[in-house]
């Protein structure tokens, strides 16, 4: 046991009462910017357990000793004022704040050692009580438990290696990944590092490829190809997803006009996040770009970005679609299905999820969904899409099932503007589509269970 005696510190910093601004210039340091601190950013939880408490217990007897951690909370309350200090056991006291700055961390643990450097007074006797510290630092908005979880993963390491230890649930490479791409996307369009891939939908009953739809893929500099939901997601919450949208629109009607010039006039299908569809300015942007160009577009709409803000969307739809733009509802089944909604759409298309499609042959419950949402939207007046076929097997499936497009790996993957234009040239997709009902004979079995 370290028992310092009183006069070590003499003349040095009284035991009760000063905050830490009176304990030397380090710790005021460390109190003016974790003063400064907001109520957002990053929430923090440090666990302080005392270190010595079995040799103190020893000295002081068990009564004393179990009342040993009320003190070292009332010494890191004085040390930081602006957060909650609750015991939360005879050995630990836990220490929750939040602040804009990651760094108000470093700094509440550099306080807290700093007050510990000072002997406690128990009992007419000065004595040392050391404290080991487990920290863990997080984005607001983290739920509490993973943050209660990392901070005793930190103490356990903190008993080992006697430093204090701070685990950042937030900074794992992948968050900070993230942050770095959002940063980078939002130079991505102007570095012209952004191009579109197409993937062709095939009507099945005319054999022949109608439209294409747009894909976004990004060439980062030092990461290579990004594909979309790596950065869409990232580009919604930074509202980059504007200007992303744009550019797509304005990149389409121009390759539009580029294929039409070889001979293939064919409507481009754009994905239009849900944020878009409540945004007043997008969608006069967007309006005005069309409608200059006389560019055949469509847009494919998710049912959940519709839930989002019904009245708004359902206006702006019939915005788009009131300038000839084909509104295709996408991701059908995906997510919440609302057939209340459904009806209010000017939807011309309805794309069956792939979720739904890569498993059509294999499964028992998929053929009867995808049937019947076949069914549902030509009551609607809709033409079915299914994407994500893969085999030739799934497109006979749907073929029957009369499912008007299929769009998949079986078909195209998504391909640069040349080898759509190459592809197209080629005509070979329309003797694969001609021979969709050949292998159907082979999936009698799968059928009949519906
Ligand atoms: P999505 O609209 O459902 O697009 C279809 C995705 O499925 C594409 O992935 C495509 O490459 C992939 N896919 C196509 N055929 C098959 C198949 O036969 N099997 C399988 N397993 N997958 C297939 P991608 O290009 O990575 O796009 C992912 C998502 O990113 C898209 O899903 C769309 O929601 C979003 N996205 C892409 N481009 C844009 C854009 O310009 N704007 C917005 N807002 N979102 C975009
Ligand atoms: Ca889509
Ligand atoms: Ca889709």
């Amino acid at each position: 046991m370290r028992n310092v005696p009183h006069e070590q510190f003499k003349g040095g910093v009284p035991l009760t009462g000063p905050r830490l601004v009176d304990l030397d210039s380090r710790a005021a340091r460390a109190h003016d910017s974790f003063c400064q601190a907001s109520q957002s950013g990053w929430r923090f939880l440090v666990l302080a357990e005392i270190a010595n408490f079995a040799v103190l217990r020893r000295y002081l007897g068990r009564p004393r000793a179990d009342t040993l951690i009320v003190d070292v909370a009332a010494r890191i309350r004085d040390a930081l004022p602006d957060s909650r200090v609750e015991i939360a056991g005879r050995e630990v006291a836990e220490i929750a704040f939040e602040s804009e700055a990651r760094l108000a961390l470093d700094v509440a643990i550099a306080a807290i050692e700093v007050a510990f450097e000072v002997p406690f007074d128990i009992d007419g006797e000065s004595h040392m009580i050391n404290v080991q510290l487990g920290a863990a630092a997080a984005a607001a908005h983290r739920d509490e438990v993973h943050l209660i979880e990392e901070a005793e993963r930190a103490l356990v390491d903190a008993r080992t290696e006697h430093v204090a230890i701070a685990r950042d649930v937030t900074g794992s490479p992948a968050a900070i990944d993230r942050m770095e791409l959002a940063q980078d996307l939002g130079r991505a369009i102007e570095r012209e590092e952004l191009f579109l891939q197409y993937q062709p939908k095939v009507h099945l009953r005319r054999q022949k490829i109608t439209s294409v739809e747009a894909l976004v893929r990004w060439n980062h500099p030092t990461r290579g190809l990004v594909l979309p939901n790596d950065f869409i997601p990232l580009a919604e919450e930074s509202r980059d997803i504007v200007a992303l949208t744009l550019w797509t629109i304005r990149r389409a009607i121009k390759d539009q006009v580029s294929l039409a010039a070889h001979g293939h006039d064919l409507r481009i299908f754009i994905n239009i996040a849900g944020a878009l569809l409540a945004d007043t300015g997008f969608v006069s942007l967007a309006c005005a770009l069309v409608e200059t160009s006389g560019a055949q577009l469509g847009f494919e709409i998710t049912e959940t970005s519709v839930i989002r803000d019904p009245d708004s969307a359902i206006a702006n739809l019939n915005v788009f679609a009131g300038i000839g733009i084909v509104i295709a509802i996408d991701d059908y089944g995906a997510g919440l299905s609302s057939l209340a909604y459904l009806k209010q759409l000017p939807a011309r298309e309805l794309k069956i999820d792939k979720l739904f499609v890569t498993q059509l042959t294999s499964s028992n419950r998929d053929p009867l969904i995808v049937r019947s949402t076949i069914d549902l939207a030509h009551a609607l007046d809709m033409e079915v899409v299914a994407e994500g076929v893969e085999t030739q097997a799934a497109m006979a499936l749907l073929s029957v099932m009369g499912c008007d497009m299929i769009q998949g790996f079986l078909i195209s993957r998504p391909i640069n503007l040349e080898a759509l234009i190459h592809f197209l040239d080629d005509g070979k997709y329309q003797a694969l589509a001609a021979d969709v009902r050949a292998p159907f004979n082979r999936l009698a079995t799968v059928w009949k269970r519906g």
